[in-house]
């Protein structure tokens, strides 16, 4: 039986920990808080004391936390994966993390013997909890192979980009762009209201018109009806993706002056309210008098 130890049962990480259940997999979970993996361990999952023990007898260990500074904290921290880990096991790191983040945890990692797999994820919470979620896979394509059978029960595609640190380049450049759609389309919207426009007919005519990517279709009407109830993507998270890329921008391309303005944007909505829904840009842009002065 293949046995997956899951770590991180965050609005993501507990429906992807559930999917191994439903695969008949052996799991055991750990979380920083508890509550969130009741109902798993009431469906057999193990629940272990850290994510050390956690790791002890996995042959693959997924992690799916906030950012740089947890995954660095259950992989490394005093009583981390990497400490209980045996050589040979699989560690696929789903969270989006920055690329520098990805490449130093690979050397780290694959020192203790391990094989690093970079795999962030596209796809909300409902994709993760059936299995719908689209890979994007950094590796060497052998260890892709190893890794194929802990992958299959999250997902309906894989695209694998290239080497360690290429899936998270392509998810950064992926949630990049988005910040930037979701933080045009709050001014646009927010233009419209000043002009005095009917806001339903708005929204309905940019979700069917020539700018509706799925962030537009998904957004427009929640943002004009102020609805930002059920956060799956939140402020903090969009603003943490957006910083990790124009970081890795930096070393690549000096400028990105767009990419500039959706993150400083994106910073006070962050500053608002971390825990909201994302598409609460469009309180930031609509109150300029109160958010838009210098820092
Ligand atoms: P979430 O609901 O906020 O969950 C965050 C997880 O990280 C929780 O398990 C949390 O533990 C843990 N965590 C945070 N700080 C920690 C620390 N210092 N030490 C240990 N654990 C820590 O976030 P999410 O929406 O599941 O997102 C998880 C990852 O997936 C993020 O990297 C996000 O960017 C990415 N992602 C999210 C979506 C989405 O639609 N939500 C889509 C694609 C990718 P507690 O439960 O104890 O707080």
């Amino acid at each position: 039986m293949c046995r997956v130890a899951f770590i991180g049962l965050g609005k993501m990480g507990h429906g992807m920990a559930g999917r191994y259940l439903d695969a008949g997999f052996a799991l055991s979970v750990w979380n920083r808080s508890r509550a969130k993996a009741e109902d798993l361990i009431a469906r057999g999952a193990r629940w272990a004391a850290s994510p050390e023990h956690a790791a002890a007898d996995a042959d693959a260990v997924v992690t799916m936390v906030a950012d740089d500074e947890a995954s660095r904290r259950v992989w490394l921290g005093k009583d981390g994966a990497a400490a209980g880990a045996k050589a040979g096991t699989l560690a696929i790191e789903c969270s989006t993390v920055s690329h520098r983040q990805a490449l130093e945890m690979a050397r780290e990692l694959n020192s203790r013997g391990l094989i690093y797999v970079d795999c962030p994820v596209t796809g909300l919470p409902e994709a993760a909890a059936s299995g719908k979620l689209t890979l994007l896979l950094g590796a060497d394509p052998a260890d892709l192979e190893k890794a194929r059978p802990y992958l299959a029960p999250l997902c309906t595609t894989i695209r694998h980009f290239g080497a360690v640190g290429s899936g998270t380049v392509f998810k950064l450049i992926n949630n990049l762009m988005g910040a930037v759609q979701i933080a045009s389309l709050a001014e646009g919207l927010a233009i419209a209201e000043q002009a005095g426009l009917d806001m339903n007919l708005v929204a309905e005519a940019l979700a069917t018109g020539a700018v509706a990517s799925p962030q537009v279709i998904r957004h427009s009407k929640r943002m004009v009806a102020r609805n930002f109830s059920g956060a799956s993507f939140t402020a903090a998270l969009r603003h943490k993706d957006a910083a990790y890329a124009v970081a890795l921008a930096e070393t690549l391309l000096p400028g990105v002056p767009v990419s500039r303005a959706a993150l400083a944007t994106y910073h006070k909505a962050k500053t608002h309210a971390p825990d909201g829904d994302e598409g609460q840009m469009i309180e930031i842009v609509s109150k300029p008098k109160r958010w838009l002065k210098p820092e």
